[in-house]
């Protein structure tokens, strides 16, 4: 039987060929734990299909995407005790798998997570923050 051999770690384990430690298996996503979890339970949501970004992703996945993360944290909260959650999808950089997962992070409080968003700054002037807004409101693309 021959069979398909794919660059992508992920379509890798999709297929097979390579183990993972499943925590979801649906029709549209599984979700496996990230070999190099922040925290125990850190479990990656993917798309059974083979997309690189969020942009080639049809418009109709992205929501059950979010909905299958979201039944992750549930889990993760009831099994670890989890406190909260902590989504996060890295697109392009700091991606480090081209193939869309959502990151679906345990947290609690004091776990000490902290200095991921930060240092923040502030904008220099309110007229800096108003046009920037402004033209990032210019340049949303149409809604489908
Ligand atoms: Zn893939």
């Amino acid at each position: 039987m021959s069979r398909v051999t794919s660059d992508c770690v992920f379509d890798r384990v999709l297929e097979g060929d390579l183990s993972a430690h499943l925590v979801l298996e649906e029709d549209e996503f599984v979700a496996f734990l990230d070999i190099r979890p922040v925290f125990d339970g850190h479990t990656l949501v993917v798309p059974r299909a083979h997309y690189g970004t969020l942009a080639e992703m049809p418009e109709a996945l992205l929501g059950p995407l979010l909905g299958a993360g979201r039944r992750v944290a549930t889990a993760q909260r009831a099994v670890l005790g989890a406190e909260g959650t902590f989504f996060a999808l890295n697109e392009v950089v700091s991606q480090s798998v081209p193939h869309v997962h959502l990151h679906v992070v345990p947290r609690s409080h004091g776990d000490g997570l902290r200095g991921f968003l930060w240092p923040r700054h502030r904008y220099p002037s309110e007229e800096f923050a108003s046009d920037l807004a402004g033209r990032l409101r210019a340049a949303l693309p149409v809604q489908p």
